[in-house]
C-alpha cells in the first residue's frame, strides 16, 4: 500500500491509499479519484511533505538539501562551488 497526497482543482488536499503507483496512475487516468470534499475528479498528486502548520503562503516542497529549489531540479546547493 502507498499513500499519496492529492489536491483537487479547488485546492482541497486529501490523502488516498493505493495498492501501488500503477493503481494510482490507472485511477487518475480514468478520473476515478474524487475529492471527498467537493467531488471534483480533477485531482493532482502533490509532493509528499511533512505536515506544516501555520504557513501563510503555499508551502514550498523542500528537497534533500533543504532548499525549495532542490525539489524543482535546480538545486542551488548542488551547483554552488564549494
Ligand atoms: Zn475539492
Amino acid at each position: 500500500m502507498i499513500v499519496f497526497d492529492l489536491r483537487c482543482e479547488r485546492g482541497h488536499a486529501f490523502e488516498e491509499w493505493f495498492a501501488s503507483r500503477a493503481e494510482y496512475d490507472a485511477k487518475a487516468a480514468a478520473a476515478a479519484i474524487a475529492c471527498p470534499t467537493c467531488g471534483d475528479v480533477h485531482v493532482t498528486r502533490s509532493l509528499s511533505a511533512p505536515r506544516i502548520n501555520g504557513g501563510a503562503s503555499a508551502p514550498a516542497p523542500a528537497g534533500p538539501c533543504g532548499l525549495p529549489a532542490c525539489a524543482g531540479g535546480t538545486c542551488q546547493a548542488a551547483m554552488a562551488p564549494r
